[in-house]
């Protein structure tokens, strides 16, 4: 194999690495925004929920309320007419329809003091969470238990930092943009070269670069492939010095001599 093509593929392999460090920046800042996104979206579900209960609670309240008043109205009406009865059986009759207003109304009772039961019970749980979270004992914290305001402060705190890390990689994507767009211009030409002038080692390269192998060309490193670390046998040493590649048994990648990516690098500048 002619030599000068491998200094091509190599020329290709070092304009991607420098790609690849750019993005390398970002840091895993895009999966931080994902999770803390995840995140924002639990909370926000969770306090949507409590608003929606606290909702039901206030509409039954005030229907309950509502019936109470009109029986007790109900009552009165009835109690007046009463007074004007004219006999026991108009006031007996009277009477029972007094009764069995009450019972509505006793029933719209218990109604009302089960929602208030069921809100005390909420807020002593909250009661019990604020405690914990005074104590450290974050992991003893159910989600029931964790107070309103704290969940609301959790989501304002989330929403911020997932602000700042945005901002963070906005920044980071607009300082490297005009490098990127760049590198990817020379990346595009490098590709043209190497498939005019050997298809095969482009095919290769892109068959390598498809799994999860970012680097496919690499430097022979202490007598070893670089990628994964394999020893390369002695008798393939005198190949790589003179300029070729060799094929890692281990990894498949392409090893070759480091003064080759030196090259690279200077017939970049
Ligand atoms: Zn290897």
């Amino acid at each position: 194999m002619d030599h000068t093509k491998i200094n091509l593929i190599v020329r290709l392999q070092h304009l991607d690495n420098q790609i690849e460090s750019i993005i390398s920046l970002q840091k895993g800042l895009p999966e931080e925004i994902d999770a803390l996104d995840e995140d924002v979206t639990f909370t926000t579900r969770q306090i949507e929920a409590r608003k929606k209960i606290a909702g039901e609670h206030a509409k039954s309240r005030e229907r309950l309320n509502e019936t109470i008043r009109h029986c007790r109205s109900k009552i009165q009406t009835f109690k007046d007419k009463q007074t004007l009865a004219r006999n026991n059986k108009e006031y007996d009759a009277l009477s029972k329809q007094i009764e069995y207003e009450e019972k509505e109304i006793a029933q719209a009772d218990i109604q009302l003091q089960d929602i208030s039961h069921t809100e005390q019970k909420t807020l002593e749980m909250q009661a019990k969470g604020r405690q914990l979270i005074a104590e450290n004992r974050y992991d003893e914290i159910s989600e029931d238990m964790m107070p309103d305001d704290v969940l609301e402060q959790q989501l304002e705190d989330l929403k911020d930092q997932v602000k700042q890390k945005k901002e963070e990689l906005e920044s980071i994507i607009i300082e490297s943009a005009e490098e990127v767009s760049e590198l990817k211009e020379k990346i595009k030409k490098q590709r043209a070269v190497v498939e005019s002038e050997s298809k095969r080692l482009l095919s290769k390269y892109d068959h390598l670069k498809s799994g999860s192998i970012q680097n496919a060309v690499v430097k022979l490193h202490r007598q070893a492939c670089s990628g994964c670390n394999t020893r390369v046998p002695t008798n393939r040493h005198t190949l790589i010095v003179q300029g070729g590649f060799y094929l890692c048994e281990s990894c498949g990648r392409m090893v070759v001599h480091e003064r080759l990516f030196e090259e690279a690098a200077e017939a970049q500048d």
